[in-house]
């Protein structure tokens, strides 16, 4: 089977949402999709999402790349969709990654500034930026968790973690501190 890659460019449908930490909701449901469909298609790629736009680029056998595309220009949550790059490939150049996630991240925030670029706006991108961008995604080490708030499927954000292990300790010295104390006077009855 003849392998491709593809890359494009979309805005976003959806208000984002302020949250503190994780991902957008809306992303991080995509993402749980995409990870899902492209894990059993073969499918290996990157979304970034930054300023509500999206860039991804996806690698695979030309069958699963195209159809994938498909369903996805007829996603709601985006639109303008505008292809960078469409060609075939040789070999593979991820691995592991169904879909891997990056934010707008202080890599992509300086690969901006590199180019004089106010904004993320990936559609208007020339190939030499495009290729760029994609060295980011394959290079970077991160792979933030999923947040989404309405949705069980999706990780929810860890609640503060109250109790260190350092109040632990400090609880479990009182405790037999205490204990001893009792026993003590319990001896002196
Ligand atoms: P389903 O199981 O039918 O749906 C999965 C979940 O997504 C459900 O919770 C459903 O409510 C929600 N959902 C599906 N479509 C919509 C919609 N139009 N509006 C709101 N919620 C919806 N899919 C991939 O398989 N691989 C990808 O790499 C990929 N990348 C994407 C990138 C972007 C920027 C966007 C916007 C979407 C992407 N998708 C991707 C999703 C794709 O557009 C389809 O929604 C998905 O492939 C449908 O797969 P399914 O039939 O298995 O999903």
């Amino acid at each position: 089977m003849p392998l491709m890659r593809l890359a494009y460019a979309s805005e976003a449908t959806f208000e984002p949402k302020p949250v503190d930490q994780g991902v957008e909701p809306h992303v991080a449901r995509i993402l749980m999709t995409s990870r899902r469909n492209n894990g059993r298609s073969d499918l290996m790629g990157g979304l970034y999402y930054g300023d509500n736009r999206f860039f991804q680029y996806l690698e695979g056998d030309e069958e699963s790349v195209l159809k994938t595309y498909e369903r996805i220009k007829g996603d709601e949550r985006h639109r303008n969709l505008t292809k960078l790059i469409e060609e075939p490939l040789e070999k593979r150049t991820f691995s592991n990654w169904s879909m891997k996630y990056v934010p707008l991240s202080s890599d992509v925030r300086r690969f901006l500034a590199s180019h004089n670029l106010d904004s993320f706006d990936p559609a208007s991108f020339t190939a030499v930026q495009c290729e760029e961008m994609i060295g980011l995604i394959r290079s970077s080490s991160q792979s933030q968790k999923l947040v989404g708030y309405d949705d069980e499927s999706v990780e929810a954000p860890k609640k503060a973690q109250v109790y260190t292990p350092a109040i632990r300790m400090g609880l479990f010295v009182a405790a037999a501190c205490l204990l001893g104390a009792l026993v003590f006077a319990g001896t002196m009855l």
